[in-house]
């Protein structure tokens, strides 16, 4: 369970989150729509730890994250995996030690479970390509087996779709709900775009200059390969 209580993100001169308020269930598939600058990637960056609130809080399994030691900061953002719009890979490593690097950042060599979860992104076949070698389509499943090569808990996607067309996004939503099937992870997917959203979410927040405007249930409805 996450909550999010009075969350408030002040930049200089520009409140980009005002008093947000939301709870999310484990295994949960979380959409988050607005435009561009309405706080979502504020949003995503506070829950990750890589900003800190002006006000308010985020509680994990009933963990306060402005009370975390170090180490348990640490342990905290082990449970979180990001994906990102332009696939951040690093150009000079390979797939394979693209994927590698989240362990080998913590001194961890588990190689069988990087080429487990290359296979699991269809890209098994590719651990000794470099990032220019593939497509967007292609990179971004790499991103993903990166960020869930820790075994994370939450998934955080920003815009994680909006580079793709149509045929490589709807690939990337079903490879997003097989990795929340098979794992159990919680997804935050964030995107400007609702129809992408409400392909794969069935909830989503609506967020307009920084609050909440509202939430939407929706059914889902992945395309067939
Ligand atoms: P979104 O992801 O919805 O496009 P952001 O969370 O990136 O929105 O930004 C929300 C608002 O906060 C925008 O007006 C943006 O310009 C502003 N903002 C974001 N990051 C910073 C920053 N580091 N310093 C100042 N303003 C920022
Ligand atoms: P184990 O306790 O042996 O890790 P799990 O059932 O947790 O067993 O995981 C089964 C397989 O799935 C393992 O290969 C593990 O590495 C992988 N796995 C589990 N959780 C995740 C996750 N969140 N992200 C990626 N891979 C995972």
């Amino acid at each position: 369970m996450i909550e999010v209580k009075h969350l408030s993100k002040q930049y200089a001169n520009h409140l980009a989150l005002d008093d947000l308020s939301f709870s999310v269930a484990k295994n949960e598939i979380l959409g988050i729509v607005g435009k561009s600058g309405s706080g979502k990637s504020t949003l995503l960056k506070l829950i990750n730890l890589m900003e800190i609130p002006t006000s308010g809080q985020i509680v994990i399994d009933g963990q306060s994250t402005d009370q975390l030691s170090n180490k348990q900061m640490a342990q905290y953002k082990a449970k979180i995996g990001m994906v990102f719009q332009h696939y951040n890979l690093l150009a000079n490593k390979t797939v394979a030690q693209n994927v590698a690097l989240p362990l080998r950042l913590v001194g961890k060599k588990e190689m069988d479970r990087v080429a487990s979860l290359l296979s699991f992104v269809g890209m098994g076949e590719k651990a000794d390509a470099y990032p220019a070698d593939l497509s967007g389509g292609e990179q971004q499943r790499v991103a993903i087996a990166r960020a869930l090569v820790r075994q994370p808990e939450i998934l955080l996607c920003d815009e994680a779709t909006s580079s793709l067309d149509e045929e490589n996004t709807a690939a990337i939503l079903r490879l997003l709900k097989n990795s929340h099937d098979t794992f159990g992870i919680t997804i935050f997917f964030v995107s400007h775009d609702l129809a992408t959203v409400k392909q794969l979410c069935e909830r989503v927040l609506v967020l307009e200059a920084g609050h909440l405007l509202g939430t939407v249930d929706n059914q889902p409805h992945l395309a067939a390969e």
